[in-house]
C-alpha cells in the first residue's frame, strides 16, 4: 500500500523516549495505541481474559485500575498472564502505586488532582526509580485541585502537570510522561499544545469521558487527531463506554486516517449518489467483514457506479465499481476484469488476498 508522508501535517514534536516495558513512546518511535480494561482488576481470570482479547485487536500497552490492595495484588498475576506491558492507574492512595511497583507493572498513573502530599509523591518515584519504571503525570480537568483560585482550566491543568513534572525532576527521574485531559476538545488540544513547549517528555493524548462509540469516536478523533496533526503525542488512547476494543480499533484508524501507522486494511467506500445502482451500503458491509481477516495493509474500494468509481477511487490497491448486474474490477484504478454482481464480493475479496498473500 501506498503511503504518502509529504504532507501539510507539523513536523513531530520531539520528545524524550522511554520504554514501558518492551514498548518505546517518544522520540521517532512509532506513536503507541493503548487502552484500558474495564473488568474488577480483583478478578484475576477476567482481566487476563480481556486483555488477550485486546492483545489480539494489537493493543500495545493497557492499563488496569488499582482501588485497593486486592486490586495492587492482583497485578502479579495478571502481569504473568499478559504479553504486552502493564500500567497501574493509581488515585489517591499512594499505597497502592507502592504495591503495584511491587507486583511489577511496566508503569504507573498517578493523577496529580487526587494525591498532593509531597512526601507520598516522593515515596512513589524513589520506589520507581529504583525499578526504572516510567510514571505518566496523569491530569484530568474533571479532577484539578481546588488550591489554584481562577485561573482558566487549561492553565491549571498545565500548572498541575508542571509542578509534578518538577517534583519529579527533583528526585532526579525522568522517566515521565505526561496527559492532560478533558471532555472539551478546545481545552484539551489548548492544554496539550502549552504543555508541548515546556517539558521535553513524551505526550500520552486523549479525550477524556468522551462517550458512547457514535459520539465518542468523532470526539476523540477530532481531539486526538487535530493534536496529531500538529505533530504532538507520542501514544494516544481513545476513551469509550464501550468494550475497550472499540478503543483499539478506533485509535489503530486515527492513526491510518492520518498516515501515521500502518494496520490492517483501509476501505474506501463511496458516500453513493442519484448514480448508484445497486445496494452498495449492504456490499461495503459485507466487504468490511471480510476484510477483518486480513491484516496486511491495503487499501480497498466499493464504489456505487461503473462512470465514475474506478477514478475517484484510483488511490486503492484493489476495488470494485459496481453497476446495476455487473462491476467492474480494478487494481490501482486500471480495469481488470468485469464481475457478475452476486460475485461482488468474492471476485474483490480474491483479489485482495492475492495481494496480500501471493503465496
Ligand atoms: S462512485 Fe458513482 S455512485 Fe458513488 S458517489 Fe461517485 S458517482 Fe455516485
Amino acid at each position: 500500500m501506498k503511503t504518502d508522508r509529504s504532507k501539510n501535517m507539523s513536523p513531530r514534536r520531539i520528545s524524550k523516549q522511554i520504554q514501558i516495558g518492551g514498548v518505546k513512546i517518544g522520540g521517532s518511535a512509532p506513536i503507541v495505541v493503548q487502552s484500558m480494561a474495564n473488568t474488577d482488576t480483583r478478578d484475576i481470570m477476567s482481566t487476563i481474559r480481556q486483555i488477550k482479547e485486546l492483545q489480539e485487536y494489537d493493543c500495545e500497552i493497557i492499563r488496569v485500575a488499582v482501588p485497593d490492595m486486592q486490586a495492587a495484588q492482583a497485578l502479579k498475576k495478571i502481569k504473568k498472564g499478559i504479553k504486552i506491558p502493564l500500567i497501574a492507574d493509581i488515585h489517591f492512595d499512594y499505597r497502592l502505586a507502592l504495591a503495584a511497583l511491587e507486583a511489577g507493572v511496566d508503569g504507573l498513573r498517578l493523577n496529580p488532582g487526587n494525591i498532593e502530599d509531597k512526601d507520598q509523591i516522593k515515596k512513589v518515584v524513589l520506589a520507581a526509580k529504583e525499578r526504572a519504571i516510567p510514571i505518566r503525570i496523569g491530569v484530568n480537568a474533571g479532577s484539578l485541585s481546588k488550591t489554584q483560585g481562577k485561573k482558566s482550566v487549561v492553565t491549571r491543568m498545565v500548572d498541575a502537570a508542571l509542578e509534578e513534572v518538577k517534583l519529579l525532576e527533583s528526585l532526579d527521574f525522568d522517566l515521565i510522561k505526561v496527559s492532560l485531559k478533558a471532555f472539551d476538545v478546545p481545552t484539551t488540544i489548548a492544554a496539550y499544545k502549552t504543555i508541548a513547549e515546556k517539558i521535553p517528555y513524551p505526550l500520552h493524548i486523549g479525550i477524556t469521558e468522551a462517550g458512547t462509540p457514535h459520539t465518542g469516536v468523532i470526539r476523540n478523533s477530532v481531539g486526538i487527531g487535530s493534536l496529531l496533526y500538529l505533530g504532538i503525542g507520542d501514544t494516544i488512547r481513545v476513551s469509550l463506554t464501550a468494550n475497550p476494543r472499540e478503543e483499539v480499533i478506533a485509535g489503530y484508524e486515527i492513526l491510518k486516517s492520518l498516515d501515521l501507522r500502518q494496520h490492517g486494511p483501509i476501505l474506501v467506500s463511496c458516500p453513493t449518489c442519484g448514480r448508484t445502482e445497486v445496494d452498495i451500503i449492504k456490499i461495503a458491509q459485507q466487504v468490511e467483514v471480510e476484510l477483518q481477516k486480513i491484516k496486511k495493509p491495503i487499501k480497498v474500494a466499493v464504489m456505487g457506479c461503473v462512470v465514475n468509481g474506478p477514478g475517484e477511487a484510483k488511490d486503492a490497491d484493489v476495488g470494485i465499481a459496481c453497476g446495476k448486474g455487473r462491476g467492474i474490477l480494478f487494481r490501482n484504478g486500471k480495469k481488470i476484469g468485469i464481475v457478475e454482481e452476486a460475485d461482488f464480493v468474492k471476485a474483490l475479496m480474491r483479489e485482495v488476498r492475492e495481494i496480500t498473500n501471493p503465496n
